[in-house]
């Protein structure tokens, strides 16, 4: 007679906010795989009725929350009888966080800062991919995890990889705080005593990478017939049109930057940016001795997930295995900043502080929305952002107050802008794009 050995604990419970994105998608895969470790316990769309019955049919979570009331109703219908509780409205979303020991915050925009502000407040395990909130507001979401004890793991490719770094630099179970984001609480083994917010020890420098999209090559002179559906086709990743717009205009590179400064407690001028058009490279740092730690992967959205998922454990992704000899090569060269003047304005605004990041990104929310519905330019976004941001209040300390003020205000300004000056793409573009739907 054999004894099983295995310890076999509870499974711990996941939330997946933004569950039918691209980020949502990815992580159901990754848990899909680890059936004894992972349950799904809460799943959120905004208005995907189809896509969150499927993986509601599939996972049977407790909770299902569609941020759309009319949305929640139609699906409370149709789950009539199963084991998944519906409800609606941003009010849910927090519900949903408080419900779970891991919250993926996969919410596209700021609509995910109230939502991943409900998360760390409820000292859960977050593993944050929207970028926005952490560029609105990383200061504060950092401070209210350490007070409850929440664990932030950034699930964002390029943080994910400096976390790796500065981790793996920290070795396991210092305890000292030398590590980036982690634990708010006490440091357990082979978490590199990391503390989120907290400035890694030796750091001299971080040097993002970045594709640099789709238009990394193109003629200057061709940038104002660039169509939605042209930005949308990203060469490596396979993303929603927010970000493959983001990326098409390095302004995704630009808000990661300041989400590097919030979770990683570096300055602007301490951020380097490279564009890496094989995205095998995910980001490095640089430390005191002039070591270059580099995290490498096949560009799949799911080895960062799996990374933060089992961390401190190591767990399957279902990626590919990146070989060496068919990347061939690995190139590198400095971004070019009259085609993508978007990382000009975001080291703008994170030496200005204050406010003026969430008003960078609202007003970039409102132009790109604009981009891909035909009523912008692809080569006014820019213009666009930065106009919009000349009312922003500078400054060191920001308030959740203040950030939705300056990100209101923003979005007002903005609009005003788009009225004033339309300057549109072809309208058989956009409909090729399946914009705005
Ligand atoms: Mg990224």
């Amino acid at each position: 007679m054999t004894v099983a050995t295995t310890v076999t604990a509870a499974p711990q419970s996941v939330a997946i906010l933004g569950a039918t994105g691209s980020i949502g998608v990815s992580a159901l895969d990754v848990i899909a795989r680890h059936p004894r470790q992972y349950r799904v316990a809460g799943l959120s769309a905004h208005a995907n009725i189809d896509a969150l019955r499927r993986q509601c049919a599939r996972f049977q979570p407790d909770l299902a929350v569609m941020a759309d009331a009319a949305a929640a109703r139609r699906l409370a219908d149709e789950l009539a009888g199963a084991p998944t509780r519906v409800l609606g409205g941003g009010d849910a979303l927090a519900e949903l966080a408080a419900a779970a020991d891991i919250v993926v915050c996969g919410i596209v925009g700021a609509a995910g800062l109230a939502s991943t502000l409900a998360a760390v407040r409820a000292g859960k395990k977050v593993l944050i991919a929207n970028k926005e909130p952490l560029v609105m507001l990383g200061g504060l979401i950092l401070r209210e995890a350490r007070n409850a004890g929440a664990t932030v793991l950034p699930i964002d490719s390029e943080h994910n990889a400096i976390f790796q770094c500065v981790a793996a630099a920290a070795g396991p179970g210092t305890g000292d705080g030398g590590a980036g984001p982690g634990t708010g609480g006490s440091a357990g083994p082979g978490d590199g005593g990391a503390l989120p917010g907290a400035r890694p020890a030796g750091l001299a420098r971080i040097i993002l990478t970045g594709s640099g999209g789709p238009f990394r090559r193109l003629p200057l002179g061709e940038f104002r017939h660039v169509t939605p559906a042209q930005a949308c086709a990203h060469p490596n990743w396979d993303m929603g049109p927010k970000v493959s717009v983001d990326s098409a205009t390095m302004m995704n590179k630009g808000l990661e930057l300041i989400e590097a400064c919030a979770l990683f407690a570096v300055d602007e001028s301490e951020v380097d940016i490279v564009v890496h058009p094989q995205s095998v490279v995910h980001s490095l740092v640089e430390f005191a001795d002039r070591s270059v730690l580099a995290q490498l992967g096949p560009p799949d959205m799911r080895v960062a997930i799996a990374h933060a998922l089992g961390w401190p454990q190591r767990i399957a992704s279902g990626a590919r295995r990146l070989s060496l000899t068919d990347c061939a090569r690995l190139d590198f060269e400095p971004p070019d900043h009259r085609r993508f003047p978007c990382i000009g304005l975001a080291r703008q605004a994170a030496r200005a502080g204050g406010a003026m990041p969430a008003a960078m990104n609202a007003a970039n929310e409102v132009a790109v929305d604009a981009f891909l519905r035909g009523q912008l330019r692809f080569d006014r976004i820019a213009a666009t952002v930065e106009s919009s941001m000349a009312r922003a209040a500078a400054g060191r300390d920001c308030t959740l107050e203040d950030a939705l003020q300056a990100d209101a205000q923003a979005r007002r300004q903005c609009r005003e802008l788009l009225r004033a000056a339309p300057v549109t793409v072809g309208v058989a573009d956009v409909a090729v794009a399946g914009a705005g739907a």
